[in-house]
């Protein structure tokens, strides 16, 4: 290693090759240690007379260059030094090749052409025509900057239509987890919040309520005002559903007139109060036809309720809920029935 090493970096060796370029003069070994070491002041009598020359207006071209090199260079014995330069333009080169690692596969012609350069600068800094490689080097560098704007633009592009894309399936998942008239959660979604509440049931014992809830007389609704009014219907008793005031009740629409709301972190008696309360707010309103002012009758729902227990599923804990509000409905409607009243009812008769 010479004493040079330290001077040479591929910085000064990619600012060299540059005012070479704006001096329109040709890059080859020779002329390219003339540049080099006037840059990094390796000659300083040579600089001098590059100096003058250039505030004298000559013409500063290859020949000019080469006589320079005779006569300062070539006679001087540290002309191995150019072998360093040709090691920086090679560490220049590597330096770019790993900014454009990574990318896709449009940049890998550009790689190739890269490490071939570095190779062969490498390999002969002495002898071989230096500017071949590095005209080589510029315009692939120009062919790659209308590759990477391509690409920049392909890849906004994508970005935009995977920001859309995403939007869109964000808005499918939930309107395939939405019951469309009333904006509560359909079937598909209980199936997966009674897959959450039996996860923490299992896991952590955490217990949970289901409650079927039932409008009562529903069909009259829709033989005495239409079903429009039906509907109307629906959706009122799912707006109070939707606004129960309990942070972990999750409505659901069931089918037809029928709901179901998971209560989690709930004991029995908190779920029961929690229907008696849905219920009696439900028939504490007093609906209107919108077109003709009229009241409508009354609505009012009946409520069946369930805790989990060890071995339940959804079908077995559906099916006591279910049978809690059949109870309710044989008790007269509007009222709010668990499953201790069906264990009571089952022991009276039995
Ligand atoms: P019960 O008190 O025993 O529950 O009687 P009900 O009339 O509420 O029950 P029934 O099962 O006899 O009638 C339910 C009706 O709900 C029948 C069906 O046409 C109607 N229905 C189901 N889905 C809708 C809907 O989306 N909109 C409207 N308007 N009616 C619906
Ligand atoms: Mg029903
Ligand atoms: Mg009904």
């Amino acid at each position: 290693m010479n004493s040079f090493h330290s001077t040479i970096t591929p910085e000064i060796a990619s600012d060299v090759v540059a005012e070479m370029y704006k001096l329109n003069i040709p890059v080859t070994a020779k002329t390219y240690h003339v540049w080099f070491g006037h840059r990094v002041g390796w000659y300083p009598e040579m600089t001098l007379e590059l100096d003058r020359a250039m505030t004298r207006g000559k013409a500063v071209n290859e020949a000019y260059c080469d006589d320079l090199y005779a006569k300062h260079i070539a006679t001087d014995s540290r002309a191995a030094a150019l072998d360093e330069a040709g090691n920086a333009a090679r560490e220049l080169i590597e330096s770019v090749l790993s900014s454009v690692e990574g990318s896709s596969g449009a940049t890998s012609e550009y790689h190739d052409v890269l490490h071939e350069m570095g190779e062969r600068l490498g390999g002969t800094a002495n002898a071989s025509d230096v500017r071949v490689i590095v005209k080589g080097l510029v315009a692939q560098t120009a062919k790659m900057e209308g590759v990477t704007n391509e690409l920049q633009q392909n890849l906004e592009q994508a970005t935009t239509d995977i920001t859309k894309l995403r939007q869109e399936l964000v808005q499918l998942e939930h309107e395939s987890l939405t019951d469309p008239l009333t904006g509560l959660n359909n079937r598909k979604a209980l199936s997966r919040h009674f897959a959450a509440c039996f996860e923490s049931f299992h896991s952590c014992d955490e217990l949970f309520c289901v409650l079927m809830l039932d409008v009562d007389h529903f069909k009259s609704f829709n033989d005495t005002y239409g079903h429009d009014v039906g509907d109307a219907v629906l959706r009122n008793v799912s707006t109070t559903l939707g606004d129960t005031g309990h942070p972990t009740a999750i409505p659901h629409r069931f089918g037809g007139e029928e709901f179901c709301v998971l209560a989690s972190g709930c004991e029995l008696d908190e779920a029961i109060a929690l229907g008696d309360d849905i219920r009696q707010r439900i028939s504490g309103r007093q609906l209107k036809i919108a077109r003709t002012g009229k009241k409508i009758n009354p609505i009012t729902i009946s409520v069946g309720v369930a805790l989990v227990k060890k071995g339940d599923s959804d079908e077995t804990l559906l099916q006591r809920a279910d049978q809690a509000l059949y109870l309710a409905k044989e008790s007269g409607r509007n009222n709010v029935k668990c499953e201790r009243d069906l264990a009571q009812k089952n022991a009276a008769t039995t």
